[in-house]
């Protein structure tokens, strides 16, 4: 017999026969030539459960058509799944030949008739070798498009995401609003139970960052404190300066239960945010611990947070021309036009809730006298100190103007009548009170004030608040001037002589 020689380290490739005899075994051994191991099952024993289950399946079997034939279907179909065997349908010379179609539906690769020459047997291996080269091909680019489709999900995952980002950032000129929706939208990449943002601007001339602060929520004062302190901590060594005074502004104005949480209960991802080349704030994100970002995740977080800085940064810059906007240039106070809206917006309320609504009209004395003895100069000095005096002594509901020149007006909703004569007194006292410096010159001014108001449940018309206003300070004026008039309905009281 033939000596097989079988390559070192090689292991034969292991064939199946079911039930063949040993002239059909012999004779395969012989047609498919070294490097092949054929075990043969002899009837009785074919493979089943445990050899079906096996690691190393064969890469064919030789199954006689009368072995098959007594199969029942299950069986068959057992045999069928073995994916990565090819099977070889064997026919005795006598057997009515079998058209291809049902070797082909019956699960085999081919046919081939006895005598098994060694031909025959090469050729049905080359073909088996290239049936089996085409299905790993086939499987390696199924493998490929599977990976591409993932791929392909993850990137519209990710375009889905930073568009979602893109629309929430941009419908709004609000930082706040644009702050919420990012917590929510960051929120579907990263679980975030905290998110507050720093922003930071030298004030003109100064080397000393302001720093606006928009905390999540409204959260007790010691947490508050330490977020604070966290945040300004960061603003110091991100804006590369000192920092000096801080506002903080609150996202959520509701208290939440997570708005307990200080900087050290989670794990804090805090990213600048970058216009052009300047990095004017920070967010800050208080995240899971042991949360962990994918490395494209970590891309797509950033360009996310890139779009909600240059989105914020236009909110500033927004907020900073409406302020300009709405400012009187040279006392920094609300200008005419300002006021004008909000007295039509005050008025409308009053009439909903019937509220009280008072008006200041205040009016420097001879200040023509001022800009003729001391200059105009100093007569900008004096109307920037009344605009100082009016921001001192009002609340924030309160809306104090320029109304021009060097008049001023302010609305006081919620205030009585008695109560805005007692401001009004407290400004002409105040502007009596102080002393001017200019060019070594010493010198005061005093003011003439005009008050209007309509009380709760008055059915008066509230329209010309102004022009009573205007007709007490006239009256203040003809009297003698440095005083407070009130435009009262049934008589005009006079108060505090000089
Ligand atoms: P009265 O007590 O009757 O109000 O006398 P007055 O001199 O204050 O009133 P008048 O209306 O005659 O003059 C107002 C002056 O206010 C005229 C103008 O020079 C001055 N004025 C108006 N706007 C400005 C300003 O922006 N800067 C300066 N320096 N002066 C201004
Ligand atoms: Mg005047
Ligand atoms: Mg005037």
């Amino acid at each position: 017999m033939q000596k097989q020689t079988i390559k070192r380290g090689r292991r034969p490739e292991l064939m199946w026969g079911l039930g063949l005899n040993d002239t059909l075994k012999r004779q395969i051994e012989e047609g498919v030539g070294p490097g092949f191991h054929i075990r043969n099952f002899p009837a009785g024993s074919f493979p089943w459960t445990r050899e079906l289950g096996q690691d190393e399946q064969p890469s064919a079997a030789w199954i006689p058509w009368s072995v098959w034939n007594d199969f029942p279907e299950y069986r068959k179909e057992e045999y069928r799944n073995q994916d990565s065997t090819q099977r070889i349908l064997i026919q005795d010379e006598g057997d009515k030949t079998l058209d291809m179609d049902r070797v082909l539906s019956e699960g085999f690769l081919t046919v081939v008739r006895t005598p098994l020459t060694r031909p025959k047997i090469q050729d049905v291996m080359f073909r088996a070798k290239e049936v089996t080269s085409m299905y790993s091909d086939i499987y390696r680019m199924t493998e490929e498009i599977l990976l591409e489709r993932e791929l392909l999900a993850r990137k519209t995952d990710q375009l889905m995401f930073l568009n979602k980002i893109l629309a929430s950032a941009t419908e709004s000129l609000d930082a706040a609003t644009i702050l919420r929706n990012a917590k929510e939208t960051l929120g579907i990449v990263l679980p975030i139970k905290m998110l507050h943002a720093a922003f930071w601007s030298n004030q003109q001339n100064s080397k000393v960052a302001d720093v606006e602060l928009f905390l999540n929520g409204k959260m007790v004062p010691e947490t508050e404190s330490a977020w604070i302190e966290d945040l300004m901590t960061t603003a110091a060594s991100m804006s590369g300066g000192p920092v000096n005074g801080f506002q903080v502004v609150h996202i959520d104005p509701a208290r939440r239960p997570e708005y307990r949480l200080t900087p050290k209960e989670g794990r804090l991802v805090t990213i600048p945010l970058i216009a052009g080349q300047e990095t004017f704030g920070c967010l800050t994100m208080l995240c899971e611990p042991d949360y962990r970002l994918g490395k494209d995740q970590v891309e797509t977080f950033r360009s996310a947070v890139n779009h909600i800085g240059l989105a914020l940064r236009n909110a500033l810059t927004f907020k900073e021309v409406k302020l300009r906007a709405d400012r009187d240039a040279l006392t920094r106070i609300y200008n005419r036009h300002s006021f004008e809206e909000r007295l039509v917006y005050e008025i409308k309320r009053r009439r909903r809730y019937n509220n009280n609504l008072s008006l200041l009209m205040v009016d420097l004395d001879y200040f023509k006298r001022v800009n003729d003895t001391y200059g105009h100069k100093a007569g900008d000095m004096v109307l920037q100190k009344v605009g100082e005096i009016l921001t001192q002594t009002f609340r924030d509901t309160d809306l104090p103007a320029r109304y021009g020149g060097e008049e001023f007006v302010v609305l006081l909703p919620h205030t009585t009548e008695e109560a805005a004569w007692k401001l009004a007194e407290r400004v002409r006292t105040a502007i009596e009170a102080c002393e001017f410096h200019f060019d070594g010159h010493d010198f005061s001014v005093t003011s003439s004030i005009g008050v209007a108001s309509v009380e709760a449940g008055a059915l008066t018309s509230d329209d010309d608040l102004i022009i009573k206003a205007d007709k007490a300070l006239y009256k203040a004026k003809n009297n003698g001037r440095n005083m407070v008039v009130v435009s009262g309905q049934k008589t005009a009281v006079q108060t505090a002589m000089m």
